[in-house]
């Protein structure tokens, strides 16, 4: 399998794992971007948010609220923190496998570059 966060997801690359369910992974990232960077996908393998229907509503809501709580777990949620997810050449996914970036811990600032 030539997917990196599947690989992950099969253990057959290490991460530091920050949650784990029977559907999500959530795991550090490992050039973080902020104090506080995780990156939560789901072990489904979903190229991306093009790739994603209705029927994965139920997942998707999990991931956000898998974010939340890592969120007040990292101790980021009083101060805000950011949920992103890059789609396609023009965001800079770089990774084939949906994941949702969980950053926090510092002030960021908008519009994205
Ligand atoms: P993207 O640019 O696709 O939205 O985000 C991919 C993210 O995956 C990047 O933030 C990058 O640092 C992270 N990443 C790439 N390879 C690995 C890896 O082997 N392990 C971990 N933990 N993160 C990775
Ligand atoms: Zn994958």
């Amino acid at each position: 399998m030539s997917c990196l966060f599947c690989r992950i997801i099969n253990r057959e690359i290490p991460s530091k794992i920050a949650f784990e369910n029977d559907r999500v992974l959530a795991f550090y990232d490992v050039n973080p971007q902020a104090p506080v960077h995780i990156l939560i996908v789901p072990k489904r393998h979903i190229a991306g948010l093009n790739d994603i229907t209705v029927k994965d509503n139920e997942l998707l809501g999990e991931i956000q609220n898998i974010a939340r709580e890592l969120a007040r777990r990292e101790n980021i949620a009083d101060d805000g923190y950011r949920v992103v997810v890059n789609c396609g050449a023009n965001a800079g996914q770089a990774v084939a496998h949906l994941h949702y970036h969980l950053l926090g811990g510092r002030k960021f600032s908008w519009p994205p570059g």
